[in-house]
């Protein structure tokens, strides 16, 4: 089994790389911002209560998230891992995460691959994307603001503590798809 955290601001690409190293390594992703838009949605109690941070750009409490990856964890899969995709996101979240692989799976976390994209960069993306996803919070230039403000003031001690385990690996976000993609299995391939 191979667990893998995809770490990076927002913008820089996990969801779009997610995709490629589903199929490769046939894992099962958990993304938590797609199960928010999903209960946001369905108008669920907890898509009510999500859409009232998101909107902002703010981070949803933790506690909320982690009780909602918990349930997503237990789902039965025939996967042969996962891979965590915007989250974790604070290191309560981190920590909270070690402790639920150990648990229910049995594992650890294996790598955490950080996509590296300037500010600028992240700020043109995620305008673009704002253009076709629908997302309210990718229209609009102070909310990405905020979101990425976030990130730096509390995701990024996220990969400090992943450092500090030796599983933290940095790789370039930017440029062809394909060859992140490439970059990526590298990482993984190393720990296989
Ligand atoms: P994303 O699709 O990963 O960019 O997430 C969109 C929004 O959902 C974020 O800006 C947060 O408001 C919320 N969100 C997603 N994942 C988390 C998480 N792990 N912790 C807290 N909030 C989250």
């Amino acid at each position: 089994m191979i667990n893998i955290v995809l770490f990076g601001p927002p913008g820089s690409g996990k969801g779009t790389q997610a995709q490629f190293l589903i199929e490769k390594y046939n894992l099962k992703q958990i993304s938590t911002g797609d199960l928010f838009r999903y209960n946001i949605k369905n108008n669920t109690e907890l898509g009510v209560l999500a859409k009232s941070y998101i909107d902002k750009g703010e981070l949803v409490p933790d506690q909320v998230t982690i009780d909602m990856l918990i349930d997503e964890l237990k789902k039965p899969t025939t996967t042969e891992g996962f891979i965590f995709d915007g989250f974790p996101r604070t290191a309560t979240q981190t920590k909270a995460l070690e402790k639920i692989v150990a648990e229910v799976l049995n594992q650890p976390i294996s790598i955490c691959l950080s996509l590296i994209v300037e500010d600028q960069l992240l700020v043109e993306r995620l305008l673009k994307r704002g253009e076709t996803s629908g997302r309210t919070d990718d229209s609009n230039k102070e909310i990405i603001a905020n979101r990425i403000q976030e990130y730096y003031s509390k995701t990024a001690e996220v990969a400090e503590l992943y450092k500090q385990q030796g599983k933290y690996v940095e790789v370039i976000g930017v440029g062809e798809i394909e060859e992140i993609s490439q970059k990526l299995f590298a990482e993984i391939d190393k720990i296989k």
